[in-house]
């Protein structure tokens, strides 16, 4: 093997075994669908994970849906331009634009531009069938699949509003990080069922603060949503979150550096 070869040899091995979660960013700020609300960007684009990326949040979450014939697209809502995602099929979602020229993301192209920098991590939201509980749980371990075939599970954090759906992924990969929506379980059911956190709503977060303590006591991680008021920044920050989930990742960026 020549020196050359022996080298990159190296620096390959060297980069793999250095590659860390101490390398992504650490400032709590997760743009919620992207960061695309000062940018003009559509949700969910590739492009607003590049703005994501630019602002050096911590997180950027998106929403994946899986189509009739079993695609997992990048999308918020249940229909995409007037099209229902999950019983149309790949290529009638693609032949619809986004305003901003992009095509509905797959989850395979979302992740792959996400693993291309180190920064910022992926926060993959499943969304919950309309269909069945059945179906959740199947996209819930297509969206594991997709992560493990791309070697993307360092990068990649999931949510979900569907208990099956959650508990599906940590029976698939143990090791996964998966945080829950939907507010009705205490710290103590979520660390009892192997969760990593929880992901309340701000409404929640303010009737039962004493979860946040109780949460962070038991290992789990809070994260927030969607925080886009100053005032909610200061009193989460006040009460050392781990994550907090905004469409505004500017102004909460802005908020942390004036403390
Ligand atoms: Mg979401």
């Amino acid at each position: 093997m020549s020196r050359f070869l022996l080298c990159l040899l190296a620096l390959t091995v060297s980069f793999t075994s250095s590659f860390s979660q101490e390398m992504f960013h650490k400032n709590s700020v997760i743009a919620h669908r992207g960061a695309w609300k000062a940018q003009g960007l559509p949700q969910n684009s590739l492009a607003s994970l590049d703005e994501a990326v630019r602002l050096k949040c911590e997180g950027s979450e998106f929403d994946v849906w899986m189509t009739a014939d079993g695609i997992l697209v990048v999308n918020h809502d249940a229909e995409y331009l007037e099209m229902p995602i999950e019983t149309s099929t790949f290529k009638e979602l693609r032949s619809k634009k986004l305003p901003n020229g992009e095509k509905i993301p797959t989850v395979k192209e979302y992740l792959k531009k996400g693993m291309k920098q180190t920064g910022t991590k992926l926060i993959l939201e499943i969304k919950p069938s309309k269909i069945s509980v059945e179906r959740s749980k199947e996209l819930a371990a297509k969206c594991v699949d997709q992560v493990k075939e791309l070697k993307a599970e360092k990068w990649v954090d999931y949510i979900t509003f569907s208990y099956d759906a959650g508990i599906k992924v940590i029976e698939l990969d143990p090791k996964a990080n998966v945080a829950y929506l939907n507010g009705e379980k205490s710290p103590a059911e979520l660390k009892e069922a192997g969760f990593f956190g929880f992901d309340y709503n701000i409404r929640v977060v303010k009737e039962k603060p004493q979860w946040i303590k109780e949460a962070q006591d038991l290992g789990l991680t809070v994260n927030v949503w969607t925080v886009n008021k100053v005032e909610d920044m200061q009193w989460l920050l006040d009460q050392k979150v781990d994550f907090i989930t905004t469409d505004e990742p500017e102004l909460l960026f802005e908020t942390i550096g004036k403390r």
